[in-house]
């Protein structure tokens, strides 16, 4: 197997003309290879880990640890522990079970609210199906982890890996919206995260994905600002 590395690189280049307002998160399950990751770190890319040793390889190369997201909603308390205690600050939930894990480890991490997304993408595997609390979940989720002493940031979706339809983006990230807007009618802090998932391809697919995205960014979020997505 060979690895070109410029490949990665303008492959970077084109995420950032193509999805200007959108900051990589590459999540190291797809592939962990450490001159990848390396390659990925020094462009500039953040990470998404799934499990402490996840973490762990990415903060080898000397990576920040602000700049890796523990993006699994169901977390075993030993990976929590790890998490607080090398400084990883952000994760995703969707149970009142996970809020509670983080409120008695990890207090000062802030959380992001996994949805799941309106629709089956017909993605070969569908991560939006197995992860994701239900609309009509929301409000007592975001009263969870507000009666914990917990910020929630934002909100997260998968529209599913593979072949995923990237008209999804479309109702997904107007579901996130919904969620943005319950947060401050219940009068929380202000979200501030958009994690968009995955669900791309390299080639002429990423440009369609990313004209779905961009669309449905501006009809969503067009006249917000400081949105940070992922
Ligand atoms: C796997 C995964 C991704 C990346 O998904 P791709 O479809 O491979 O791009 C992003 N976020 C989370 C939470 C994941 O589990």
């Amino acid at each position: 197997m060979v690895l070109d590395l410029g490949v990665v690189m303008d492959l970077m280049h084109n995420w950032s003309k193509m999805l200007p307002t959108v900051q990589p998160f590459y999540a190291v399950k797809c592939n962990p290879n450490p001159s990848l990751l390396g390659t990925l770190a020094a462009l500039g890319s953040n990470f998404d880990c799934a499990s402490k040793s996840e973490i762990e390889t990415v903060l080898s190369l000397g990576v920040s640890p602000d700049r890796i997201i523990y993006a699994n909603p169901c977390k075993s308390v030993s990976h929590i522990n790890y998490a607080a205690s090398v400084g990883v600050n952000v994760t995703t939930f969707d149970s009142k079970e996970e809020v509670e894990k983080i409120r008695k480890w990890h207090p000062k991490c802030q959380l992001i609210l996994r949805i799941k997304p309106p629709q089956d993408s017909g993605a070969r595997n569908s991560l939006g199906l197995k992860y994701g609390a239900l609309l009509e979940e929301v409000p007592m989720l975001l009263q969870a982890a507000h009666d914990a002493d917990l910020t929630v940031i934002g909100v997260s979706f998968h529209i599913g890996s593979g072949g995923a339809d990237a008209k999804a983006y479309h109702g997904a990230i107007a579901t996130a919206k919904s969620v943005f807007k319950m947060a401050s009618k219940l009068d929380m802090q202000k979200m501030h995260v958009l994690d968009i998932g995955g669900g791309f391809s390299s080639g002429t697919e990423f440009g369609v994905a990313a004209v779905h995205v961009n669309d449905a960014l501006e009809a969503s979020f067009g006249n917000e600002e400081g949105i940070t997505g992922g």
